[in-house]
């Protein structure tokens, strides 16, 4: 047959090219997380809101949280992770100018999160659930994008820093705490709102900064509030574009803290430089930096050769902070993971109804709620803070906190992106970010052995923080026997000081457990509690998520974690 002459048998070409254009429907892949509520569409968190003071906020953070949840907002994560922050050492003629160039969606996160006061409400609006609700909303925001949050954080724990030096404070704190972001490479005096980063550690030691070699030369007088020229070199600045950074530098009376502006309030550029950004394996729209200080004009910031306790005012803020970053990446972890498994099948069912998934999700939502349960009463002690037991309970279960919350984050993400199946280790969808993310907590502010080593300084310095611990934790007593003969055993080997520090890990981990379940026994869902005191004060050897035992109501857990969308 002539090859032009249409073969009767075969399809019409119209058929044909619409066989060869459509090559399948796509069937059994779950809706985009987005256009949701992320308040609305978590239980555990209304109810933490709200048993923790913060319950006069339920309408600004619903409001917030379908801000966070639009796809909009949603989508300027992915765009500033995308396009990393470039940094330009001089301008085209050849003047320094350190600059570093963000993608616009970075600024915008950062406008979000400054004009909805996540840098400064509880020291501009103080009171019953102030730290509470600027928590609830910093959970929701760093499940958008967890990198913008750490300028986000150093400008807001800056504050209690400053305030040692009320002269310092007094010029700088008013625009510190405007609800306004200015990006703007210019002397802070022409702004009306500045953020603050911070600058303690040295190539010889991060953990150690007592071996900075930072000098500090007077310019005139001597002391606190006095003007310094810092010479020297930090090997890790983050968010180098901030306007100000609090500085440790060794002045004649010793390591001592230090402001330090961007520039001169002459209006020339203070002389510290940028030696080029951190090639960083995650928390990558932030840029990180290294710096060398050339004489850089800086003003003392509290008592002379007292820098360390002068900085840790913003430490132990920011160490707090690191506790919701990772719990909110464990409640976006788990809300990906359920969200997907309650649309995906396989086998002939649903994968969230398939029994060994649902011990899986179960478990990573148990450990979603036990971080956030944690840092929310946190925030709620920071509320308190003229109050005994409040202040001595922060001191002791922050730096737990820390440790463990952010420790417990690596393996859930993991787990959660493994739910997902391949298409979770794609760059299109956020679970390669947290997995990214998921270590960074944990290593900076202070990394894991450093909180344990801190929590026995607390033990050593201010026993009684022991007692109010273990007062708190004693709260659900009565509630479940294997709490109570966790709690007993836990106290018992605090009679042991031998060791201790080797121990200290162990000790650490089962402070964590103990007051996450005394939490979770008084106020979560009791198919919650029940299956953490199962699966974490009791061991049944099994040590990777989805362990829980036979009997765990685990799609009752499942469906508590699991925001409806779709
Ligand atoms: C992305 C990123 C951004 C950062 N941004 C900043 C910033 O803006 N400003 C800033 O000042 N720093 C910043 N850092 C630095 C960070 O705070 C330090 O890396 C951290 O404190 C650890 O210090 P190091 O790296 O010198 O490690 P080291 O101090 O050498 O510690 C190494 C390990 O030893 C452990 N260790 C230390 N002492 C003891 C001990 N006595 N017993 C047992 N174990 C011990 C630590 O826990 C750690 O695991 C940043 C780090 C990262 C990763």
């Amino acid at each position: 047959m002539n090859a032009r002459q249409p073969n009767p048998d075969s399809p019409a070409r119209s058929d044909h090219d619409r066989y060869l254009a459509n090559t399948h429907e796509v069937i059994n892949q779950p809706p985009a997380l987005q256009d949701y509520n992320l308040f609305d569409q978590d239980l555990a968190l209304q109810e933490a809101a709200r048993r923790e003071g913060a319950d006069g906020s339920t309408p600004a953070l619903r409001e917030f949280g379908a801000l966070a949840g639009a796809a909009c907002t949603i989508d300027l994560g992915f765009r500033a992770n995308q396009h990393k922050p470039v940094f330009n050492s001089h301008d085209r003629f050849g003047h320094r100018i350190d600059e570093v160039d963000f993608h616009p969606a970075y600024h915008q996160l950062m406008t979000i999160a400054m004009e909805h006061g996540l840098h400064s409400s509880p020291w501009t609006h103080p009171g019953q659930g102030a730290h509470v609700a600027r928590a609830a909303k910093y959970y929701m925001h760093s499940q958008v994008e967890a990198a913008h949050g750490c300028p986000i954080t150093m400008t807001f724990a800056a504050i209690p820093s400053i305030r040692n030096q009320p002269d310092l404070a007094r010029d700088w704190e008013q625009r510190i705490l405007a609800n306004s972001y200015d990006p703007r490479n210019v002397p802070d005096g022409q702004k009306a709102s500045v953020t603050i980063g911070m600058a303690m550690t040295e190539k010889q030691g991060g953990s150690d900064v007592r071996a900075n070699t930072t000098r500090a030369y007077p310019v005139g007088t001597e002391g606190p509030g006095q003007a310094y020229e810092l010479v020297g070199h930090k090997w890790f600045v983050s968010a180098p574009m901030c306007d100000a950074f609090l500085v440790l530098a060794q002045s004649r009376g010793g390591l001592s803290c230090f402001l330090m502006p961007r520039w001169r309030p002459d209006g020339s550029k203070n002389p510290w430089q940028i030696q080029r950004l951190k090639n960083k394996m995650g928390n990558v729209a932030n840029a990180s930096s290294e710096a060398e200080l050339r004489g850089a004009l800086a003003w003392m910031v509290g008592e002379e050769g007292r820098g360390v306790p002068t900085i840790i005012d913003m430490v132990a803020m920011t160490r707090f902070d690191c506790m919701i970053g990772s719990a909110a990446g464990m409640r976006q972890a788990i809300a990906q993971a359920s969200h997907h498994c309650r649309h995906r099948s396989a086998f002939g069912a649903r994968l969230s109804e398939q029994p060994l998934m649902q011990n899986v999700l179960a478990d990573l939502a148990l450990e979603s709620e036990a971080a956030l349960a944690y840092t929310m009463r946190i925030a709620r002690a920071l509320d308190n803070q003229d109050q005994d037991h409040e202040r001595l309970l922060t001191r002791l279960a922050t730096p737990v906190g820390k440790y463990w919350i952010c420790k417990r984050t690596p393996n859930h993400a993991y787990e959660a992106m493994e739910c997902i199946g391949g298409s979770g280790v794609m760059e299109d969808c956020i679970m390669p970010r947290l997995f990214r993310e998921s270590p960074v907590n944990a290593i900076w502010e202070g990394s894991g052995n450093v909180q344990c080593l801190d929590t026995l300084r607390a033990l050593q310095k201010e026993p009684e923080t022991l007692d109010v611990f273990f007062q708190e934790a004693a709260e659900a007593r009565g509630a479940d026997r294997r709490f109570d003969q966790f709690l007993t055993q836990l106290q018992q080997d605090f009679g042991d000081t031998g060791d201790i520090q080797y121990r200290a890990r162990n000790l650490v981990d089962r402070m964590a457990l103990a007051m996450q379940a005394s939490l979770l026994l008084r106020h979560s869902d009791p198919a919650v509690a029940d299956a953490f005191c199962a699966s974490r004060l009791q061991s049944n050897g099994g040590l990777n998520y989805g362990n829980l035992p036979s009997g765990t109501d685990a799609a009752a857990i499942i469906k508590r974690a699991t925001p409806v969308v779709g």
